[in-house]
Formats: C-alpha cells, sequence, structure tokens
C-alpha cells in the first residue's frame, strides 16, 4: 500500500516538471515570435525608407541631367490616352504617334471609330506594327465599353480612386496594369509611375528593388512613391533606359547614376554609345 502511493506521488512530481517545462518551452516559441514579427516589421519599414530616399535622389540626379520634363498644359483624354498606350506597345513613339494621328484624324470621334471592322482599324495604324492585335484590342475596348457604360467615356474617373480605376480598366482584354496605370499619370496626373521595361530593368540595376516582373516592380515603387515625382522619375528613366542604360552595354561611363548604382555588371571598358532619344508619345497627345 505505502509502496504504491509512493510510485503515485513519484509519477505526479515528475507530470508537473513536464508541465511546467512545457510551459517554459511554448512562452519562449510565443515570445521568440514575437521577436521575429518586430524584426520583420522593421526590415520591412527600413527597407521602404531606403527605397523612397533612393528615387528622391534618382530622381534629382536625373533632373539635373535631363531637366524637368515639360508636360502639355491641358491632359489629354483618358480615352485618347488609352489608345495611344495600346499603340506604342512593342514599337518607337514617333510610329505609333503617327498611328494615332491617322486613327483620330480620319473620324469625327471614337464612336465612329467604334463603328469599324477591326480590318478597318487595322488598315490605319498598320505603320505601329502589330496591326492584327492592336487593332483587335482597340476595337474590343470601344465596343465593351459602350455596351457596358452606355457610352465611350471615362469622364467618371475623374472622381474614383486609383485602385478603382485600375482594376475597372485591367478588366478589359488586352488591357494590362502598364496601360492602366498611364492613363492615371499622363490623362488624370496623378502620383502614379508606371512600369514598361525601361523603368523595370533601371530600377533594378540601380536598386531601386529588386523584382521579377514589372508588374511587380509597379507594385512596390507606388506602394511608398514621394510626392509629386511620378511623372519627372518615369519619364527620365525611359529616358535613361533609351540612351545609356541599354538592355546590353550600357553606357556606364556616362551615366548620371554611376556612383549610386548598384549594378554588379557595369560597363566600364569606356565603350560608349549614346544617341538622343526624347520623344515620347504620351506626352505628345492632345
Ligand atoms: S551605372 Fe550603368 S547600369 Fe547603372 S544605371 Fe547607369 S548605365 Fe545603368
Amino acid at each position: 500500500m505505502i509502496k504504491n502511493s509512493k510510485i503515485r506521488i513519484k509519477i505526479k512530481i515528475s507530470f508537473n516538471k513536464n508541465k511546467q517545462l512545457f510551459l517554459e518551452k511554448i512562452n519562449m516559441l510565443i515570445f521568440i515570435s514575437a521577436k521575429l514579427s518586430i524584426l520583420k516589421t522593421n526590415f520591412g519599414n527600413h527597407y521602404m525608407k531606403q527605397m523612397r530616399k533612393k528615387i528622391e535622389l534618382v530622381n534629382k540626379l536625373l533632373i539635373e541631367k535631363y531637366g524637368i520634363p515639360p508636360r502639355s498644359k491641358v491632359p489629354p483624354n483618358p480615352i485618347d490616352l488609352l489608345i495611344g498606350t495600346i499603340l506604342s506597345q512593342n514599337t518607337n513613339d514617333k510610329n505609333s504617334y503617327k498611328a494615332f494621328q491617322n486613327l483620330k484624324e480620319s473620324y469625327k470621334d471614337w464612336n465612329e471609330v467604334e463603328q469599324l471592322t477591326r480590318t478597318q482599324i487595322e488598315t490605319k495604324i498598320k505603320i505601329a506594327g502589330l496591326g492584327k492585335q492592336k487593332s483587335g484590342a482597340i476595337k474590343e475596348f470601344l465596343s465593351s465599353l459602350k455596351k457596358e457604360k452606355g457610352s465611350i467615356s471615362l469622364e467618371h474617373f475623374r472622381k474614383a480612386d486609383n485602385e478603382k480605376i485600375l482594376n475597372e480598366l485591367t478588366s478589359f482584354n488586352g488591357i494590362g496594369v502598364k496601360t492602366a496605370s498611364c492613363v492615371l499619370l499622363f490623362s488624370l496626373r496623378r502620383n502614379v509611375c508606371p512600369v514598361d521595361t525601361h523603368v523595370h530593368r533601371t530600377t533594378n540595376r540601380i536598386g531601386i528593388v529588386k523584382t521579377k516582373t514589372p508588374d511587380k516592380t509597379f507594385e512596390m515603387i507606388n506602394s511608398d512613391l514621394p510626392e509629386e515625382v511620378a511623372h519627372s522619375f518615369h519619364t527620365n528613366l525611359i529616358r535613361l533606359g533609351r540612351e545609356i542604360c541599354r538592355p546590353s552595354k550600357p553606357s556606364c561611363l556616362i551615366c548620371p547614376l554611376l556612383k549610386v548604382c548598384e549594378y554588379d555588371k557595369k560597363n566600364l571598358n569606356g565603350e560608349i554609345k549614346y544617341k538622343k532619344n526624347d520623344f515620347l508619345l504620351l506626352d505628345r497627345i492632345k
């Protein structure tokens, strides 16, 4: 009898010890997880602050090199801008501008263009290349807008927030984040920086972001963009990407960002190519 009660006491003591150890371990895990979460937030905040500072610095250095890019006094109509952006895909701005003028000057308004067949639109925009694809996107956009809203107008965007506009425009076939964000910046004058291949490549080389796709770059940059920088930052980066920071063999020796750029494959071997290329379609659309 006495032997049994001794065993019970021993089991109880051991159970209590294990329970205490278990609780200590749980407390330790909660403590570590809280610490990690604070570190993660601090790292995120630190990273965002660094990104913001770098955007401000790069914007300043590019303005010193290229100046503040000119803008039209009256912002273009959102439909004009959107169609101009569709025409600008994978071609140079001079040809897409000619295609835009050709289409716009041939008809009274976008209602008339909507009535055309896809092939009739294709004939008018031939010079911009990818005629079948671009005429299809234009025809589909105009027809869907008319069907959904009852008229070809995006005037309701003037009072809408950026997220709503991005969601609405990207719901149309053939319209991506870049085209939608160009409407925000150039037509509605919002502080939003569109990201094309030049902006994606240069911001990654410089070390502003480390991203794999233009859409991810867009998300990162616009999550904390300094006020009033979008137009000059976007426009001057495109010019830098065309003239100096080209996809292959960038001319790093004449780059205004040489001292702040983090790219580890800079071209410093003395071969310098430079050709001025400052014709930007989206600032020409009236
Ligand atoms: S230093 Fe070279 S890689 Fe860096 S931004 Fe300038 S041209 Fe591009």
